[in-house]
């Protein structure tokens, strides 16, 4: 465990004070026993995978930030994977591609850890990670499973109901996954993720400091296509910047701050409701600044 961990050191937004508490199990059992523990003496958890989707506060997190990279095992389950909550979405598309297993190519050139990606049902407008889902082991606050008193179980894809970039996991904190795949050849899984990465690379800014889509895309709609024609390509607040190449990823300039961003956020969901009438919903986690 480390102390005061600058929390900018671990978003892929490069924003966020200290963690006041920094951990980092390394196996899905220790994070269990960890969450329980933290739970049982009534200190204040969140959970970081990759960063990759979270604006962290200026203010930093007062408890125990608990960081899932050091749970990075994955293994071959029949046709399918099974991986813990901190295997990186790189290292998953590289494995499944050697592998010769599709059903993953659309998380290529995603950042972040299998986890927050759970959480997020990262992926694209058609698809999303959960699509993939066999079963999943989940820690659940509260109460404690009746039959083996423990505080995780399994749980299928029918009990959770994940949507849209949304997991609905409900504050439960995704221990492993069995992903269901595909048999398919290595080098024709290899031509779908290098599609699949090509279209990505052309359309976002996929080398500039960000966290991602800010919003999700209304039924019918595109929220970049919106905040562009809202006029707000290029729009800055203190160190954050609307993409210049897609409106609905919003780049960190330099010296960007939460402060920033939730400021840009409002101006954003404002201007597209005056203009269009249309209630945009966050995709970035944004994590409350501390009272
Ligand atoms: C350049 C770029 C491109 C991107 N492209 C896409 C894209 O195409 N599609 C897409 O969907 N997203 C995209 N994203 C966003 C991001 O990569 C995904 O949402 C990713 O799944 C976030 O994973 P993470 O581990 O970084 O989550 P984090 O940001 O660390 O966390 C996100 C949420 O998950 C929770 N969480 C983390 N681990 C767990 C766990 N083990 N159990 C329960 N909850 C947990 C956190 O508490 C938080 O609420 C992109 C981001 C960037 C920077």
């Amino acid at each position: 465990m480390r102390l005061h961990e600058p929390l900018s050191n671990w978003t892929t937004m490069r924003i966020g004070g200290p963690a006041e508490m920094f951990f980092e199990p390394h196996k899905p059992e220790f994070l269990a026993d960890l969450l329980t523990a933290l739970e049982k003496d009534g200190v204040p958890w969140t959970l970081l995978g990759g960063g990759a989707n979270t604006v962290a506060p200026d203010g930093g997190i007062p408890g125990a930030v608990i960081h899932t990279g050091n749970m990075r095992r994955l293994f071959r389950d029949g046709n399918g994977l099974r991986v813990w909550p901190g295997v990186t979405l790189p290292s998953l598309v590289r494995s499944a591609q050697g592998l010769g297993l599709s059903g993953v190519e659309e998380l290529v050139g995603v950042p972040g850890h299998v986890g927050g990606a759970l959480a997020m049902n990262a992926g694209s407008a058609e698809w999303g990670i959960w699509d993939q889902v066999e079963e999943v082991v989940l820690w659940s606050p509260g109460a404690v499973n009746e039959e083996d008193g423990l505080k995780f179980r399994t749980w299928s894809p029918k009990e959770i109901q994940p949507a849209y970039r949304q997991g609905n996991l409900g504050g439960r904190v995704v221990l492993e996954a069995l992903l269901n795949l595909e048999e398919s050849s290595p080098l024709v899984v290899k031509a779908t993720q290098d599609d699949f990465l090509k279209r990505k690379n052309r359309s976002q800014p996929v080398r500039l400091t960000s966290a991602g889509c800010a919003f999700k895309n209304p039924s019918g709609e595109s929220a970049g296509r919106l905040i562009d024609q809202a006029g707000l390509k290029g729009h800055q607040v203190g160190g954050v910047k609307v993409s210049d190449i897609h409106a609905n990823f919003l780049v960190n300039e330099g010296g960007a701050t939460a402060a920033d961003v939730r400021q840009m956020l409002a101006e954003i969901e404002q201007a597209v409701q005056g203009r269009f009438g249309i209630s945009l919903e966050r995709e970035l986690a944004v994590i409350p600044e501390p009272l």
